[in-house]
């Protein structure tokens, strides 16, 4: 099995050394990631400057490569060059902090497996769902190969992939594995307002806690609960329910 491997945390970043180094034993394992944190980038990509692919060894001395681009870029540069072999699994992470409920729609992690997914790739996001600064990611790692593996013979629907958040406990605390829907994360959106020594104003935005829906099998919930969560995510973001109601709304009156 031919395995690509991508984050949005950065090369150095320890999460993926640890998914590289679990992927090892099962598996033809490369690496591209890019050379600097690119949290919350989203689905971005670089179209109007040269992207980079310099090898730059990991830890244990294997081979890698940091590129100037977003995690969706790495996913492309492997999947369309730098990977000469066929590859059969997209895996990004593991991410420092979770990926939940609408955190999809900024996550780089995630956008990074939507990428692989858009290539026919079966893609994998795996996220720990901690901010804290020291995160033990060895039970993610090995749940990723485990999933990994039976993705060989469970093939994902197309243009589906998996995300996948544990939670930051030790293993004995972990109540179990949810197959989850995506919640309701939100971030109520603060913005601090400062000036600089010239006395032009600037601002940060954040800062807050989110706010989640606990619905039940949500992968709010299940994390809240202290379950690992697996939602199955589609690139298709149709509404179908109002599909047939906005049909109803007469539009072709808009161009009388
Ligand atoms: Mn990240």
């Amino acid at each position: 099995m031919n395995v690509l491997i991508t984050n949005d945390d950065g090369i150095h970043a320890e999460g993926l050394y640890v998914l590289k180094q679990a992927f090892d034993s099962i598996a033809n394992v490369y690496v591209v990631a890019p050379d600097r944190p690119r949290s919350a980038c989203g689905h971005s990509i670089t179209l109007h400057k040269p992207l980079r692919a310099d090898r730059v060894p990991l830890r244990d001395g294997s081979p890698a490569y940091a590129s100037n681009g977003t995690p969706s870029d790495c996913v492309s540069l492997g999947l369309l060059g730098i990977v000469e072999e066929k590859v059969d699994l997209v895996v990004s992470g593991i991410n420092h902090g979770p990926n939940l409920g609408w955190d999809l729609t900024y996550s780089g992690t995630v956008s990074a497996a939507m990428e692989g997914a858009i290539s026919g790739v079966q893609s994998i996001a795996i996220s720990v769902a901690t901010h804290k600064p020291s995160v033990d990611y060895t039970v993610a790692a090995k749940l990723c190969v485990r999933i990994a593996q039976m993705l060989r013979e469970r093939k994902l629907p197309e243009s589906t992939l998996l995300n996948i958040n544990v939670p930051a406990v030790p293993a004995s605390e972990i109540k179990g594995i949810m197959a989850t829907k995506v919640g309701k994360r939100r971030y109520m959106g603060s913005l601090e307002k400062r000036s600089d020594p010239m006395g032009r104003d600037y601002y940060w935005l954040g800062g807050d806690l989110p706010v989640d829906s606990l619905d039940e099998g949500t992968d709010v919930k299940a994390i809240a609960d202290n379950y690992i969560s697996i939602t199955p995510v589609h690139l298709d973001l149709t509404d179908h329910s109002a599909l047939d109601s906005i049909r109803s709304w007469g539009l072709d009156n808009l161009l009388d």
